[in-house]
Order: C-alpha cells, then structure tokens, then sequence
C-alpha cells in the first residue's frame, strides 16, 4: 500500500459536493442579482441580446431567464416540457 502525498490536500468526496452546491448557489444569487437591477432599469422581461421581449411564460418557467427563446442556448436551467 503506496504512503499518502502529504502535499495533496485532502478534500472529500462531501467536500466537493459543497463547493459545487457553493459555487452554483452563488451563481443563481447573481442572476437573481441581475434580474432585480433590470426590474430597477425597466428591462426585466426584455433580451439582453436583441432587446425583444421574453413571452410571460417563459418568464414564468425561468424567472431569471435573460435573453428570448432564439438567444436561450446552453440554458441548462430550462427544461422544455
Ligand atoms: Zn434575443
């Protein structure tokens, strides 16, 4: 049995659930960011590519979603049902 790298850092399995569940919280607190500055700008609901307006139900299927269905790609928050 091979001595264990005394250099490695140790970082658990849990460990790194936790930082992904850190990383990607972190990330759905800035779109949530970004959806209340456009509520303060008057361009929520509006494509941050185009400018054309997101149909309501996609807003109300993604709330934070930020650009219309043509520009939405690789969103993998949006699940088609
Ligand atoms: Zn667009």
């Amino acid at each position: 049995m091979q001595a264990p790298d005394l250099d490695q850092p140790i970082v658990h399995e849990s460990e790194r659930d936790y930082r992904s569940l850190l990383a990607s919280s972190e990330r759905t607190l800035d779109d949530v960011d970004r959806a209340l500055a456009a509520l303060d700008a008057g361009t929520y609901g509006r494509c941050e590519l185009c400018g054309d307006g997101i149909p309501d139900a996609d807003l109300a299927r993604d709330p934070l979603a930020t650009t219309c269905a043509l520009h939405t790609s690789g969103h993998a928050d949006v699940v088609a049902d």
